[in-house]
């Protein structure tokens, strides 16, 4: 078994600009407890000097890991080959940007010391963020929270603690869309909050656009209900019901009255109503189809170029 007590995961993106004051603030906080303890970059395929940064810094620090991917697989994608790398008993998972304070680690090892196997941060308050982003979060979280009933916490990022025995159960979730926040909490076991206030990204701009939220967005509901396909039933139902009940309208002006044959207008409204609710749920089973697909595909998540600070390292041909 290892010696590392605490590792700490952080995955970057084009973060050349903090990933230094990062590794500074984070070897401030962890030299303090006195563990011992690595620091695991996942370097998401930057295009900028971030890998270079770190690969300089462990040249000085035996304690920096360096895992390099081929490209960019995205956030998730750079925590679970993380997670797949790490030695440690206890992971935080924290972002390269500083919006998740170094200095609450302290106390989420506290918590795991206490015998608690997930410590997640829980925002108390986010800072320097748009108001479009803050009100959209909000609104995501509840419709999350309705359609998986509640249970994956709201106001939670990927900022956390998880123990091995949490580590070891996420490693067997093959799933190729990944919400890890959903995934932590489905494995289970004891888990408790911390919270903190979310401050502002040190440096840099947010390396999530809009894009890469709304797939994020997506994941978290189509990988985590199958809800939004029973939609279809229930439109279904309720226009089928209502299709009846205008049957008999359309009869009874036919059999009763001379208004009959002046319907153009009501066919037309009908007939765009009807495509646009078809489109809008073969969309909704294609968001499922297509994720089968990738998982059917069966391939690897990640792709890694060169790891450093790891016995057997990866060399980069
Ligand atoms: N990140 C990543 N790959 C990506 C996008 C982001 O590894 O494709 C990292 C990024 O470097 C940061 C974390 O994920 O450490 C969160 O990203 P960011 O701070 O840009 O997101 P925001 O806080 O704006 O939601
Ligand atoms: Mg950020």
């Amino acid at each position: 078994m290892s010696q590392t007590v605490c590792s700490i995961l952080i995955p970057m993106y084009n973060e050349e600009e903090v990933i230094e004051e990062t590794y500074h603030r984070l070897k401030n906080v962890m030299d303090k407890i006195g563990e011992s303890y690595e620091l695991v970059f996942v370097n998401d395929g930057s295009k900028d000097r971030s890998a270079q940064i770190i690969s300089d810094l462990a040249k000085t620090d035996e304690n920096i890991r360096l895992i390099d991917f081929s490209r960019n697989f995205g956030h998730q994608i750079a925590v679970t080959a993380g997670l797949d790398y790490v030695q440690g008993e206890a992971i935080v998972i924290i972002d390269a940007d500083l919006q998740d304070p170094p200095e609450v680690i302290p106390q989420m090892l506290e918590k795991w010391r206490e015998g608690y196997d997930v410590v997640y941060g829980k925002r108390l308050k986010r800072q320097g963020e748009t108001a479009f982003k803050k009100a959209s979060a909000h609104v995501y979280y509840r419709v999350l929270g309705a359609l998986t009933d509640g249970n994956i916490p709201r106001d939670t990022g990927d900022f956390r603690l998880i123990n091995r025995k949490v580590c070891e159960a996420i490693k067997e979730l093959p799933e190729k869309n990944r919400f890890l926040r959903g995934m932590v909490n489905w494995v289970g076991f004891n888990q408790i909050a911390v919270e903190y206030v979310r401050d502002e990204r040190w440096a840099g701009e947010t390396k999530y656009p809009l894009k890469k939220m709304l797939k994020f967005a997506a994941d978290g509901i189509f990988s985590f209900t199958y809800k939004p396909l029973k939609l279809a039933t229930y439109i279904g139902l309720f226009l089928s019901v209502i299709g009846f009940l205008y049957l008999l309208v359309v009869l009874f002006q036919r059999l009763f009255t001379d208004t009959a044959l002046t319907g153009w207008a009501s066919l037309m409204a009908v007939t765009l109503v009807f495509h646009g609710i078809t489109l809008v749920i073969l969309g909704i089973v294609g968001e499922y189809i297509g994720r089968i697909y990738e998982e059917v595909k069966g391939r690897p998540l990640y792709i890694v170029k060169e790891t450093i600070g790891f016995k057997n390292d990866k060399k980069d041909s």
